[in-house]
């Protein structure tokens, strides 16, 4: 499991600089963000979550029954909204209304 950074997304707000618990991401000097050693990446997506411009992707893992898919994350209004995209370009996506996710 990893993250990748699309630096031609990437505008180096910084977001998700501040946001990993394990200090795992820096910024280039071209002022991106990119991601040192991502075998110390255990996933825990708070990046994916902070960054507003959709430039970092997940990858879910064989351990985790991904088989190569990805994750993203889009956050519009109060809706979260998570896709994971399998290499066969089969989409899914999950919706959540953050205003209502105490209820589960
Ligand atoms: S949060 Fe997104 S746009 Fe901001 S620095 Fe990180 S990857 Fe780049
Ligand atoms: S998924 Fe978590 S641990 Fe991995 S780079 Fe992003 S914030 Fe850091």
């Amino acid at each position: 499991m990893s993250i990748q950074i699309n630096k031609l997304k990437c505008v180096g707000c910084g977001k998700c600089v501040e946001a990993c618990p394990g200090n795992l991401i820096k910024k280039d000097t071209d002022g991106k963000a990119f991601i040192k050693h991502v075998k110390d990446c255990w996933g825990c997506t708070s990046c994916l979550k902070e960054c507003r411009f959709e430039a970092i992707n997940f990858f879910l893992g064989a351990d985790v029954g991904g088989k190569g898919s990805t994750l993203s994350f889009r956050q519009k209004g109060s809706i979260n909204t998570w896709t994971v995209t399998s290499p066969d370009g089969t989409v899914k996506t999950l919706e959540v209304n953050r205003q209502e996710s105490n209820k589960y």
